[in-house]
């Protein structure tokens, strides 16, 4: 999201994005030479905080019209990736300490910060008598960044002397609380993700927090690089085809992908349903396979790319090896496999329990697949199954429900067989502007009520 939105954002306006610095670190960005000190102080401390600080550095690079500004930090040096490492706690206290100074030294309007992990940068502000103005974003309430009081009571003391008071949740300190309660402005990652997270179960247990707090709590739907994302330049992908190429386009590139899964036999005219995604319970896939259970004749054929759970793992190899007929399941990651299996759909499946926004509804759009999704979060802002033919730009079921899915596959079936319909559809979806150009003015906006707090 961020590559995309501050790229557009640069175009009118000054932008610097923080990032850690790790061993991970793929690409050379182009360095400006310049650099900024996190912390300084002549007394020499045994604080492990104020320690790791004085050793920390932001060293600028400029990308794309954005400048960059990687944290060269010992908490971050040696990892090879940003999550899910021990000490997260403590990490993610000192990361966004050195944003709050480095946002500052920039002497920006306004400070936005992205989910847990830089909430502390809003407490920090709003602590400071030279806080800036702030934004907090919300991208999924499922991982909060909760840490026990023992271990954080370093957040008490040198550097950053916060209270407790807003980050306390249920005996637990709660990074994305203190982002909730501290931060000007709250954005979340589409209007019906907003919505939900006011109540319980999806506000994860902050739905009282965001209630507080809903008149600045406001839901901006994500965009995609739509040049990035575009079946008629995708480098990935055997055959480019456009909204005018569409039929024949896809259909050279699902008789390729079915030669490539060693599937050469099957009949091409079957709808052909991909599934890409995060093998976890919020994606909804154990309600996928009850109803690829429950409805042996479905005439679909599903390619699944995925890994995560094990145990689900298990069951997708299972359903692969003993109705291989109907199922594919590649356990990895691979983008270029990704395209490849929006490129070749006919339909995109995406059944999850709760979605903050969601991407692939975009991509299936951009790449002429039908998204057959369930009705939560950012998925009921962006596919609707309208009544008016030329209005549909998908097919809706409820979340959680094996049958409601499968009623919706069945409706996916009946639209193949209509290829008047079917075609039409997809020439709407392909036309759909996702790009970020729209979004870019609508953070304007929160920036600007911020700015005026
Ligand atoms: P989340 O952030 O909850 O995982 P999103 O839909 O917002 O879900 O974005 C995840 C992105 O990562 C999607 O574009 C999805 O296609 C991609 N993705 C997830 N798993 C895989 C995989 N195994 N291989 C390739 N791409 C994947």
């Amino acid at each position: 999201m961020l590559s995309s939105l501050s790229r557009q954002q640069a175009k009118s306006h000054r932008v610097g994005v923080a990032i850690p610095k790790t061993k991970g670190l793929k690409e050379s960005p182009h360095w400006t030479g310049r650099q900024i000190l996190v912390y300084e102080t002549k007394s020499d401390t045994t604080n492990p905080a104020v320690r790791i600080l004085k050793d920390s550095v932001f060293r600028e690079a400029e990308w794309k019209g954005v400048m960059l500004y990687f944290l060269d930090s010992p908490v971050f040096r040696e990892l090879d990736g940003i999550y899910q490492n021990p000490d997260e706690h403590f990490r993610f206290a000192i990361y966004s300490y050195a944003c709050f100074v480095l946002s500052l030294e920039l002497k920006v309007d306004v400070f936005h910060a992205h989910d847990w992990h830089t909430a502390l940068g809003c407490a920090l502000h709003k602590a400071s008598p030279w806080g800036k103005s702030t934004v907090f974003t919300i991208h999924n309430l499922a991982y909060q960044g909760d840490h026990p009081h023992w271990m954080t009571g370093f957040l008490e003391e040198e550097p950053f002397y916060l209270s407790r008071s807003s980050m306390d949740q249920n005996g637990k300190i709660n990074y994305m609380k203190a982002g909730i309660m501290t931060a000007d402005k709250i954005t979340t990652v589409s209007p019906g993700y907003r919505n939900e997270t006011l109540w319980e179960p999806n506000g994860f247990g902050l739905s009282y927090a965001l209630s507080f707090k809903s008149e600045n709590y406001r839901g901006i739907l994500n965009g995609i690089d739509t040049e990035e994302w575009n079946p008629k330049i995708d480098p990935h992908i055997p055959y480019k085809y456009d909204k005018n190429s569409i039929s024949k386009g896809k259909l050279k590139n699902k008789k390729s992908l079915l030669e490539e899964i060693q599937r050469p036999n099957l009949d091409s005219n079957r709808p052909l349903v991909g599934l890409i995604g995060r093998l976890t319970y919020q994606k909804g896939y154990e309600t996928f396979l009850k109803a690829f259970l429950n409805r042996p004749r479905l005439n679909h054929f599903f390619l699944f790319l995925g890994a995560g759970d094990s145990e689900l793992e298990a069951k997708l190899f299972h359903e692969s090896h003993h109705n291989s007929d109907r199922i594919y399941f590649y356990k990895g990651y691979s983008e270029s496999f990704a395209r490849k299996i929006e490129a070749a759909s006919d339909f995109f499946l995406m059944p999850s329990l709760f979605e903050p926004c969601g991407l692939n509804q975009f991509y299936s759009h951009a790449y002429g697949s039908i998204p057959i999704v369930s009705r939560v979060g950012g998925l009921r802002d962006s596919v609707d199954e309208s009544i008016f033919e030329e209005r549909q730009t998908g097919i809706v079921f409820e979340p959680n429900d094996a049958d409601s899915l499968g009623f919706a596959l069945e409706r996916a079936e009946t639209l193949y067989e209509d290829k008047r319909k079917f075609e039409l559809i997809q020439k709407t979806i392909m036309q759909l502007d996702w790009s970020w150009k729209q979004r870019v003015a609508e953070y304007e906006t929160v920036y600007e009520e911020a700015s005026h707090r």
